[in-house]
C-alpha cells in the first residue's frame, strides 16, 4: 500500500488525512495518508526517515520545503514555497496547489469572476506565497499585500514580478487603501484570535471575504468581514478541499470529485469546536 504524510506544526488537528481517506474510498485507490508533526529544526529527518511516497506539507514548513526540493514546478517558483511533494529519483519535487485550490473554490464553488478584480491579501507567509500568484494569473485588476512584518510583503511583491498590479502596504497604510472588491486573510493571526484592527472602509457591499483558515480560527475575521457589511464570507474549507484533490491527482493520476468530500467537511467541522 502506498503511504502518504501531511507535515506541519501542530499537526493533530489535520483535516487532510479524512479528505485524502475519503479520496481513496471514492476513486478504489488503495493509500494510507498520516499526519506527522515537525517544525523547523525535524522536518528534513522525519520526512527522510518516513519512508513515505508523496507528502503535503503545511505551516510553518512550506518554505522549507521549497529549500529541500530538487526541481520545483513552475507555479512553486513564483511562489517560493512547496505545499506538494512528490518522489523524484531519491530526491523531492516540489508543487504548490494552494494558489489554484483556492481559485477553484471561489470560482468554481462559489461562482466568482475574478477578473478585474482589487484585491487585499493579508499576510505574506507560506498560504500567501500560493495564492498570490494564482490570484494574479486569474486575472485580478490589483493586489495590495499587506503583512505585519512589511519586508515580506515587499519581497513577496518582488518575487511576484508584476509591479504593475502588485503593491505591498504595512499594515499602517491599510485605512489609506480604500475599497476591495475581494478580502483574502492569509495570516496565522486568527488561529490565536489576535487578528489586528481591520479598516472597515476597506469594505463595500459588494466585497467577499475569505479567510484561508477555518473552524475556530476564522471566527475572528469573518466576524469583522460580516460586520464590515460584505457580500459573502468565506471559510478556507473549500480552497482546503480543492489543494488536496490537485496533490491527490498529481500523485495517483486520477482528479477525484470534491463536492461530497467537501459537504462531509463542512459537517465535520461544524460539529468539532477544535477544527
Ligand atoms: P506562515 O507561518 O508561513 O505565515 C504566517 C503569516 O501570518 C505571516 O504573514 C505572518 O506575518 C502572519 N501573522 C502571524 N501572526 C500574526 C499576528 N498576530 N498579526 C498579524 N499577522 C500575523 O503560515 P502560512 O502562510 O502557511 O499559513 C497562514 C494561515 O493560512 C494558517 O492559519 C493556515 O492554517 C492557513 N492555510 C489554509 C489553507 C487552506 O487550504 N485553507 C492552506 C494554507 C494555509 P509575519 O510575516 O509578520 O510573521
Amino acid at each position: 500500500m502506498r503511504r502518504y504524510a501531511v507535515f506541519g506544526s501542530p499537526i493533530a488537528h489535520s483535516l487532510s488525512p479524512f479528505i485524502h481517506a475519503a479520496f481513496a474510498r471514492q476513486t478504489g485507490i488503495a493509500l494510507e495518508y498520516v499526519a506527522i508533526e515537525a517544525g523547523h529544526g525535524d522536518f528534513a529527518e522525519k520526512l527522510a526517515a518516513s519512508g513515505v511516497d508523496g507528502a503535503n506539507v503545511t505551516l510553518p514548513l512550506k518554505e522549507d520545503a521549497f529549500a529541500l526540493c530538487r526541481s520545483t514546478s513552475a507555479r512553486a517558483q513564483r511562489a517560493g514555497a512547496v505545499n506538494t511533494l512528490l518522489h523524484e529519483g531519491d530526491g523531492w519535487r516540489g508543487d504548490n496547489t494552494d494558489g489554484l485550490g483556492l481559485v477553484r473554490d471561489l470560482t468554481e464553488r462559489h461562482g466568482l469572476d475574478l477578473r478585474d478584480r482589487r484585491v487585499l491579501l493579508l499576510g505574506a507567509g507560506g498560504a500567501a506565497r500560493g495564492v498570490a500568484p494564482a490570484l494574479l494569473d486569474a486575472g485580478i485588476h490589483s493586489l495590495y499585500i499587506a503583512n505585519r512584518t512589511a519586508e515580506r510583503a515587499d519581497a513577496l511583491a518582488d518575487a511576484l514580478g508584476d509591479p504593475a498590479r502588485v503593491h505591498p502596504r504595512g499594515w499602517d497604510a491599510l485605512s489609506d487603501l480604500g475599497e476591495f472588491d475581494l478580502l483574502v486573510n492569509a495570516t496565522a493571526a486568527t488561529r490565536t484570535g489576535a487578528l489586528p484592527v481591520l479598516p472597515m472602509a476597506l469594505v463595500a457591499p459588494r466585497s467577499v471575504a475569505v479567510d484561508l483558515n477555518y473552524g475556530a480560527s476564522a471566527v475572528a475575521f469573518l466576524a469583522w468581514a460580516r460586520a464590515a457589511g460584505c457580500a459573502q464570507a468565506l471559510d478556507g474549507l473549500g480552497m482546503l478541499v480543492e489543494q488536496a484533490a490537485e496533490s491527490f491527482s498529481l500523485w495517483h493520476g486520477v482528479r477525484p470529485e470534491t463536492d461530497a468530500v467537501y459537504a462531509a467537511l463542512r459537517a465535520r467541522v461544524e460539529t468539532s469546536p477544535a477544527a
